[in-house]
C-alpha cells in the first residue's frame, strides 16, 4: 500500500544543483545563475516596500509587472502570465494541457529535465524526440508525435544552442497543439522567437529573471502569448503565485534593461574566453548561447574531474544521459571564478 498515486511512485523526482553547505566556500557553477548582482534598482525596490503592499494579498495577475514587461517587449500587457518562476509557468502549462496518451508531451532531446518531471507528475506520456546531427531540430518527428503541448528550449540547455527561428516557424504551423518556446538564456542570445507569438495563436514564450536580471532567488518568471491561449492557464494558476515583493523587485529589474545588457555583454565575453581556454586544455565545447557551456574532456571522465572539482570547492553540473554522456556543464561565472576552474582543471 503507498499513500501516493502510481504516478508518483513510479515517477523519479526533479534534482536540482547541490547547494554548498552553509559556510562553506564554493565557486558555484552549477545552476547556471549570474554572477553579477541585480540591479541596484531592484534593491532599492525592496527597500521601498510598504507595510501595507505585505499586509495584502498580492495582485493576482501582477498588473503592474505585465505593464512593464509590455512597454519592454512591445506586446499588450494582457499577453503576459506571470509565474513563480518559469518552473511555475511550465507546471501550469502541463496542468493546463496534458493528459495520458491523447495529450501527450513532446521534445527533443536532450533538453531540461523539468519537462520530463512535470509530465510524470500529470501524469502525461511523453514522447521524446532525439535532435539530429549538430543540433538539428528534427521537426517531422515531433508534428508527428502530435503532442498537446511541445517543449523547444531556445538558447537550450544543457546544450547551448540556439533554435533556428525558421524551424521554430515551420513547427508553430504544423503542429495542432501548444508550442513552448522556452527562453530561459536569451539575454545571453543573439534575437528571440518573440514575435511568432503574433503570428500565432499556439505559441507561448517563457523567460525568467533568474538568469538574465540575477534574481534566481527572487523566483520570477513569465510567459507572453495570446489571450485566448493565456485564459486556460489562468484557470490553472494559484490565485497568488507571486508576492508582493517579487512585483515590486521584478518590476524595477524589467524597467533596468541597460543593467542587465551590460551584465549580459561582461558573461558573453567571459563565455568566450571559457571556451577557449578550455579547449586549450583539451575539452570538446560546444558553442554555447547560454550562461553556460557543455564541455566533454578528451582524456579522462567527466564524473571524475566532477568529484575532483567538488572536493576543491568548484561545483559544476555532470551529465550522463542518453545523447549526452559523461559530460559537464560549466556555469559561467566572473572572470575570476573561471580563471580559478581553469587552473584547477590545468592541475587535476
Ligand atoms: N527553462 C530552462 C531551460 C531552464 O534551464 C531553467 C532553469 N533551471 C528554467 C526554465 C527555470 O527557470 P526559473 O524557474 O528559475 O525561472
Amino acid at each position: 500500500m503507498s499513500y501516493f498515486r502510481p504516478a508518483i511512485d513510479a515517477m523519479t523526482g526533479y534534482v536540482p544543483g547541490e547547494q554548498p553547505k552553509s559556510g562553506i566556500k564554493v565557486i558555484k557553477l552549477n545552476t547556471n545563475e549570474n554572477p553579477y548582482p541585480p540591479s541596484p534598482k531592484v534593491i532599492a525596490a525592496l527597500q521601498n516596500i510598504d507595510s501595507d503592499a505585505l499586509r495584502r494579498y498580492p495582485d493576482p495577475f501582477a498588473h503592474e509587472f505585465c505593464q512593464a514587461v509590455s512597454e519592454v517587449m512591445g506586446v499588450p500587457a494582457d499577453w503576459v502570465i506571470v509565474g513563480n518562476g518559469s518552473d511555475d509557468v511550465l507546471n501550469i502549462l502541463i496542468r493546463a494541457c496534458a493528459e495520458g496518451f491523447e495529450r501527450k508531451v513532446v521534445y527533443p532531446m536532450p533538453t531540461y529535465v523539468l519537462y520530463r518531471t512535470l509530465s510524470a507528475m500529470q501524469p502525461a506520456e511523453v514522447v521524446e524526440v532525439p535532435y539530429g546531427d549538430n543540433f538539428q531540430l528534427p521537426i517531422e518527428q515531433l508534428v508527428a508525435a502530435n503532442g498537446a503541448v511541445t517543449f523547444i528550449a531556445s538558447p537550450n540547455s544543457p546544450s547551448g544552442h540556439v533554435v533556428p527561428l525558421a524551424d521554430l516557424r515551420q513547427l508553430a504551423r504544423l503542429v495542432s497543439g501548444i508550442v513552448v518556446i522556452d527562453e530561459a538564456y536569451v539575454d545571453f542570445a543573439e534575437g528571440s522567437a518573440l514575435e511568432l507569438v503574433k503570428e500565432f495563436d499556439n505559441v507561448i514564450v517563457l523567460r525568467t529573471l533568474s538568469k538574465g536580471y540575477s534574481l534566481a532567488g527572487l523566483r520570477l518568471g513569465f510567459g507572453i502569448a495570446k489571450p485566448q491561449l493565456l485564459a486556460g492557464l489562468f484557470k490553472v494558476k494559484d490565485s497568488y503565485n507571486i508576492d508582493a515583493i517579487a512585483i515590486s523587485m521584478g518590476t524595477a529589474a524589467m524597467r533596468d534593461q541597460s543593467y542587465k545588457q551590460d551584465c549580459a555583454e561582461k558573461v558573453k565575453i567571459s563565455r568566450s574566453q571559457l571556451t577557449k581556454d578550455l579547449r586549450n586544455l583539451g575539452f570538446k565545447v560546444f558553442e554555447s548561447h547560454g550562461n553556460f557551456v557543455l564541455a566533454t574532456p578528451a582524456k579522462g571522465n567527466a564524473a571524475e574531474i566532477y568529484l575532483k572539482l567538488k572536493e576543491l570547492g568548484i561545483l559544476v553540473r555532470y551529465f550522463n544521459q542518453e545523447g549526452l554522456a559523461d559530460k559537464l556543464r560549466i556555469t559561467v561565472g566572473t572572470d575570476e571564478q573561471n580563471q580559478a576552474l581553469i587552473e584547477a582543471l590545468g592541475n587535476l
